[in-house]
């Protein structure tokens, strides 16, 4: 991805915050806000020699890292709290951060401690994002836009995976109830649904080495003729989910998967 021309920019000037961008879509979509323009993409993680990398390879004087672990909700806070005061404004809250299961947590064998990992990250830690980025966008002249990442997965169940489905089944319900209630504020919450994306995530859900992954990307994608999901697919979305083009959407789950989601469903068996 290039810079785009400025009369393509869709979020020119916009202050922008993308959480779980040390990685895989994140870091994507990050680069990718700051191709469309954005004045300043800050990034927010745990792993902080991979966040500053990425800063530094989109530009510093357009992106910067923050330490920030999404389950501690004084870190949020304070992710939201020093970009508005140091960029005075938050347009775009992008609430990525997730983790996978760490076992194949069926529900007859489910491991109550990575349950509560998982939803301590994928749900908790997402309703934290949304809340603080509500607080700084509302009543601020602003026309905020909060975007989560779901998963194919918030819409149906998997054989393996339980807690994971459940805690992508619960950004659907934060992102709909966030958005009803936010609607009259000039806030638009949405969230995007990925289909299998060949991250570090999926090659630890399911313990592959890249060779492995890239068998398994080309199984699931094999009917597909622009090939597998990309990062810059999903990223593609949030971009249109994040800016005007998009003015009017809100509560909505945008799946981008394909069509190939049922596939990768029946192909596994975890
Ligand atoms: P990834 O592992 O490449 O990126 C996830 C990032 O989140 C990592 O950089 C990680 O350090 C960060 N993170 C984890 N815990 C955190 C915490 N407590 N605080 C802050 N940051 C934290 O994986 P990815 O595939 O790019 O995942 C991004 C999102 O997409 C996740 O929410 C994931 O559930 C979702 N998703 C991924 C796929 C897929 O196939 N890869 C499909 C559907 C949804």
């Amino acid at each position: 991805m290039t810079e785009q021309p400025i009369q393509l920019q869709k979020l020119h000037g916009k202050v922008a915050i993308v959480t779980g961008a040390a990685s895989g879509i994140g870091a994507v979509t990050a680069r990718h806000f700051a191709d469309h323009g954005a004045r300043v993409v800050v990034i927010a993680d745990v792993q902080d020699a991979k966040g500053q990398e990425v800063a530094t390879s989109i530009g510093s004087h357009r992106c910067t890292y923050v330490h920030c672990d999404v389950t501690d909700e004084d870190q949020v806070e304070s992710l939201v709290d020093s970009t508005v005061e140091k960029y005075g404004q938050l347009d775009v809250m992008y609430s990525n951060a997730g983790i996978t299961a760490s076992s194949v947590q069926k529900v007859l064998v489910l491991d109550l401690s990575w349950f509560d990992k998982v939803m301590e990250v994928n749900a908790r830690g997402m309703a934290a994002c949304v809340k603080h980025a509500a607080r700084a966008m509302v009543g601020k002249g602003v026309r905020g836009s909060i975007v989560c990442t779901a998963s194919i997965v918030a819409e149906c169940g998997m054989m393996g995976g339980t807690d994971y489905t459940m805690s992508k089944h619960a950004v659907l319900g934060l992102v709909r109830s966030a958005s009803v209630q936010l609607a009259a504020r000039w806030v638009r919450v949405n969230c995007v649904s990925p289909g299998l994306v060949g991250t570090p995530l999926l090659s630890e859900t399911f313990k592959l080495r890249e060779e492995e992954l890239k068998e398994m990307m080309t199984a699931v994608y094999s009917e597909s003729s622009d090939g597998p999901l990309t990062e810059k697919h999903v990223a593609d979305a949030v971009v249109f989910l994040v800016s005007e083009d998009s003015a009017f959407v809100t509560g909505h789950n945008l799946v981008v998967d394909g069509g190939f989601g049922t596939k990768f469903l029946s192909i596994l068996k975890p």
